[in-house]
């Protein structure tokens, strides 16, 4: 699977201002830090399409991507960053949650999780508002290059325990390692048969 063309159309941070289109849209969101943009280039196989963040929480922008004419890709900004302020805090809640709850071709949201932590407060908080909101979620379990895929299925083990806590099942996942470029195919698989369905 391989996507052609990848077109960047506009960054907001108003999503009223997003492209006007039926077309279906896809968002990619997580942890400042959890390889959203590393994902992104190698969903894509752009060296920078996604700018990868040496400054983690800087860019606080809904950035909308073209993929192949057919479907949108969004990067949102990365949450949890500690070092910015309230307020900073405040405005990203309310533009993201805003784009979430309002974007009508909003197909799913993949949240990225770093696939070596125990469950980290921020996600666990972002997953809550989520499910809360009814939003279709998928996660991304990122960096498994980083650790055996033992440690990795144990570490998602937890995590789903730590979900279905709250959650009655847990939703579709996968996991992927920009490194390696491993779960592109799965992952650009599920898009596509979500596409056609
Ligand atoms: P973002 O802030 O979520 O966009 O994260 P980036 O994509 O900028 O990645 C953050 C850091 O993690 C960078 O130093 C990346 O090189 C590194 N990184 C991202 N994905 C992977 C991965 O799959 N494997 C490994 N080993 N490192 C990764």
């Amino acid at each position: 699977k391989r996507i052609k063309n990848a077109e960047f159309i506009i960054s907001n941070t108003d999503f009223r201002k997003s492209p006007k289109t039926d077309l279906a849209e896809y968002a990619f969101i997580g942890r400042s830090n959890v390889g959203k943009s590393s994902l992104i280039n190698m969903l894509t196989d752009r060296k920078n399409l996604a700018k990868t963040s040496s400054r983690p929480g800087k860019t606080q922008l809904i950035n909308h991507f073209l993929m192949d004419k057919k479907w949108y890709l969004v990067d949102l900004p990365g949450y949890g960053y500690a070092k910015v302020s309230k307020k900073t805090n405040e405005n990203w809640g309310k533009m993201i949650s805003d784009y979430l709850i309002n974007r009508e071709n909003l197909v799913c949201v993949f949240v990225l999780i770093d696939s070596r932590l125990p469950p980290q407060k921020a996600d666990v908080e972002f997953l809550d508002f989520v499910g809360k909101k009814g939003l279709p979620l998928a996660l991304i379990f990122t960096k498994a290059d980083k650790q055996s895929i033992n440690k990795t299925q144990k570490n998602i083990a937890v995590f789903k325990k730590h979900m279905l806590g709250s959650w009655e099942e847990f939703p579709p996942f996968f996991i992927s390692s920009a490194e390696k470029k491993s779960g592109k195919e799965e992952i650009l698989g599920f898009i596509d048969q979500m596409n056609s369905a």
